[in-house]
């Protein structure tokens, strides 16, 4: 019988037979004592296993840069651990911060955990992803709309959240190409497109407080969002009563009648 072991002089992977003493490193020629490299395996499984565990307890927990660093102790003992990979690539997506998203880190460790599953785990690794980007959109915005539970005086914070904004949206696109009626990805858009529409309260030097609303553009794109997830929404269960948005619809209506009129003046 063969068993799975590496050799522990070049780490290669190797198959040593269970029946013999001693064999040879097929890779760089080192004598391995049989029963000593299947010991050190089983324990370096052990290890792996445990350091899974604690890293996957740190991620439900949200200890995201804990659970990163024993995923990182598992790839140092077994880089092809495809589920380390999965791993890391969510903790590492939740350390994003407003400043700092790590979206692009997360698709390439994820690629990655994905080029070294099975064949078969593949849909598992979707649906995974789509969970960590859900549960990731949820706190985002929920920090990016924080920003504004004060008026701002600066201009660059509104901007800086609407590109936020825009960025959750693509993400977002990775859970509707799995299921385009995922309805808590729907919800989300909708949450996302409400914290544009209702724009923000701003200060100005003289200490009046006022609220600032998207620009047409923007109100007609967030709205187009909003509008397409409250449709499919309804669809599935016509009792939901979507959230009321500030720049509400009659208002975008009455701007755009304006300007059919101006033009059919013209
Ligand atoms: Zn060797």
């Amino acid at each position: 019988m063969l068993k799975a072991a590496k050799c522990p002089s070049c780490g290669g992977s190797i198959k040593v037979p269970v029946d013999q003493e001693y064999i040879y490193c097929m890779y760089c020629g080192t004598q391995i004592i049989v029963t000593s490299v299947l010991q050190q395996h089983l324990d370096t499984k052990k290890t792996v296993s445990n350091y899974m565990n604690l890293a996957n307890t740190a991620l439900t927990g949200g200890e995201f840069e804990e659970a990163e660093s024993y995923f990182n102790k598992v790839l140092e003992l077994d880089n092809k651990h495809h589920s380390a990979w999965l791993g890391k690539s969510i903790s590492v997506l939740h350390r994003s911060t407003l400043k700092a998203p790590k979206y692009q880190q997360f698709f390439k460790l994820f690629d990655t955990a994905m080029s070294l599953a099975p064949d078969d785990s593949s849909k598992q690794l979707e649906i995974k992803k789509s969970q960590a980007i859900k549960s990731f959109v949820a706190r985002y915005i929920e920090k990016s709309n924080m920003i504004f539970s004060k008026p701002i005086t600066n201009m660059n914070l509104w901007k800086e959240h609407t590109q936020r904004c825009a960025d959750m949206y693509k993400l977002l696109e990775h859970s509707f190409a799995l299921n385009r009626h995922d309805e808590l990805a729907h919800k989300l858009v909708i949450i996302i497109s409400k914290s544009m529409l209702d724009g923000f309260p701003t200060i100005d030097s003289q200490g009046t407080i006022s609220r600032r609303m998207p620009s047409p553009e923007l109100r007609d794109w967030a709205f187009k969002q909003y509008d397409k997830s409250v449709t499919i929404l309804k669809e599935q269960d016509a009792s939901y009563s979507q959230p009321k948005v500030k720049a509400n619809r009659s208002i975008v209506k009455s701007v755009k009648t304006l300007f059919q009129n101006k033009k059919e003046k013209r």
